[in-house]
């Protein structure tokens, strides 16, 4: 049997196990990840009231326990972990599927004032990540600005605007919960440097902007008129043009006087974030102006948006992992349909899929072609691998190497305990929020007796 690790358990780890065990009845595959929990973004990035995309968990599940597939959480690999080298020992093959884990840097004065934080800690805290920054994020804030036209902005605007009463049936831990339940934010401000015609966002989330009890979305005309593909946006892409039109209704539709306002804002970008009393107290912009080329250039005007919480959700970057090539520039492994390359030459036996094999795009589903890809390579580079007499099952190894594995029955126990705390709160499951709470929940089942199932 061709032993496998993948290492990361979202969507594009998941997706290679399936495809692999799917291609290939001869393939074994462990699916490692650092947290105990699986899912990657599924669970720790896709927003909590957006259910229909977190039931995508149900389909991952099902790969996780498929029989020649064996989840191992609580597994770091790298840095103060297990060495990528170790690991190749151990396995026939490697495929790091350990997407994209840092924050891209707007690289403006102020960027690092209290108050500044990137969307990817605001999200990691209301989505209970275990190594998320500590609660803080809306104190004393009235004014909101959200920095980026993706969708990571649109989901980080949307969670700000709902009320308690939306967002108490998700999952959110019950500390978020409770802040944002009581948050003072009435505007939030998502601004772009670009145009309307160049936006990242899907109209499927932007649209959703426009259904949410007691907030209204203001949009200037003459904003949007700065953009040449305004007036005759006919010519554009389907996907830009459907945008423009949900924008277009919005800049025309009247005032509603609504509790909370979305303004969603062009044309400008962050020059500087303003301090006062220690803390953000507006983010200043320039006015941008199309070059006709897809680009902008400044204008010297500025403008300055009064916030008291700047959430910067201008994409993702990936991490080298040590051990491992890395492309700085792109923020990438080097790799030939998924195999990795160092210094040029095809690695035996390492492969990448995801986010750190084409960088942080597209949705979800755009993993599963990745994924088949790298294990097709991989698959066929299975006898040449074989070759290789292994130690045996690597799981002993492992611990010796000073892991502490938490194995499928683990994170069953984690599930049940968060359905437990969340019938205790009179809520549906609520997540553990920390490291404490999800290593206890894991605990006797996490080295007790388990099921063969191989
Ligand atoms: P993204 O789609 O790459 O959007 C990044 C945004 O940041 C763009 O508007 C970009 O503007 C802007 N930006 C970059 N650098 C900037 C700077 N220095 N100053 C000002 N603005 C800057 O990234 P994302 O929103 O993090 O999303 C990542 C991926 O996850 C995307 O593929 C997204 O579709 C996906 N996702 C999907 C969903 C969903 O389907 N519901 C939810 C969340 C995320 P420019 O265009 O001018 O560079």
């Amino acid at each position: 049997m061709l032993r496998v690790a993948v290492v990361g358990s979202g969507p594009s780890g998941v997706y290679t196990a399936q495809s692999l065990v799917q291609q290939d009845p001869e393939v074994l595959v462990d699916v490692l990840d650092r947290l105990p929990c699986p899912y990657g973004l599924v669970r720790y990035g896709v927003a909590p009231d957006h259910e229909k995309i977190k039931s995508l968990q149900n389909n991952l599940r099902a790969v996780l326990e498929h029989e020649r597939v064996r989840f191992l959480g609580g597994i770091r690999i790298g840095t103060d972990g297990v060495p990528p080298a170790r690991l190749r020992e151990l396995y026939h093959a490697v495929v790091y599927c350990v997407g994209a884990a840092a924050d891209r840097h707007l690289g403006v004065p102020g960027e690092e004032l209290p108050g500044s934080w990137s969307a990817t800690e605001f999200v990691s805290w209301y989505s209970a990540h275990p190594d998320a920054a500590a609660d803080g994020f809306l104190r004393g804030a009235r004014s909101a600005v959200v920095v980026g036209l993706g969708n990571v902005a649109v989901d980080v605007t949307r969670i700000l605007a709902r009320r308690a009463a939306e967002l108490s049936p998700t999952d959110m831990p019950e500390a978020a919960l409770t802040a944002l339940a009581s948050s003072g934010v009435t505007e939030i401000h998502m601004v772009g440097r670009r145009g309307p015609s160049q936006a990242r966002f899907t109209t499927k989330e932007l649209r959703e902007l426009g259904g949410l009890p007691d907030t209204e979305v203001i949009v200037d005309e003459a904003e949007l008129a700065l953009d040449p593909a305004y007036g005759d946006s006919a010519g554009l892409p389907a996907a830009q043009r459907r945008n423009v039109e949900v924008l277009r209704a919005w800049a025309s539709a009247p005032a509603q006087g609504a509790r909370r306002r979305i303004r969603l804002r062009f044309f400008l970008r962050p020059a500087a974030l303003l301090a006062y009393d220690g803390r953000v107290g507006a983010v200043r912009f320039e006015r941008t102006a199309p070059d006709r080329r897809g680009g902008v250039t400044g204008t010297g005007r500025y403008e300055d948006v009064g916030a008291q919480l700047v959430l910067r959700s201008v994409g993702y970057r990936g991490v080298q992992l040590e051990g491992l090539p890395f492309d700085p520039e792109r923020g990438t492994v080097p790799h030939l349909a998924g195999r990795v390359l160092r210094e040029g030459a095809v690695a035996p036996g390492e492969y990448v899929a995801g986010w750190i094999k084409r960088g942080p795009t597209g949705v979800i589903g755009t993993n599963r072609p990745c994924a088949k890809e790298t294990a097709t390579s991989l698959l066929a580079d299975g006898p040449a691998l074989l070759r290789r007499e292994l130690p045996g099952d690597p799981l002993g190894s492992l611990r010796a190497a000073g892991a502490e594995p938490v194995e499928w029955a683990g994170w069953l126990a984690i599930e049940r305990a968060e359905a437990e705390l969340g019938a205790s709160l009179g809520r549906g499951v609520v997540k553990l929020a920390d490291w404490a709470a999800l290593r206890t929940a894991a605990g006797p089942a996490r080295t007790g007796p388990r099921e063969p199932r191989r």
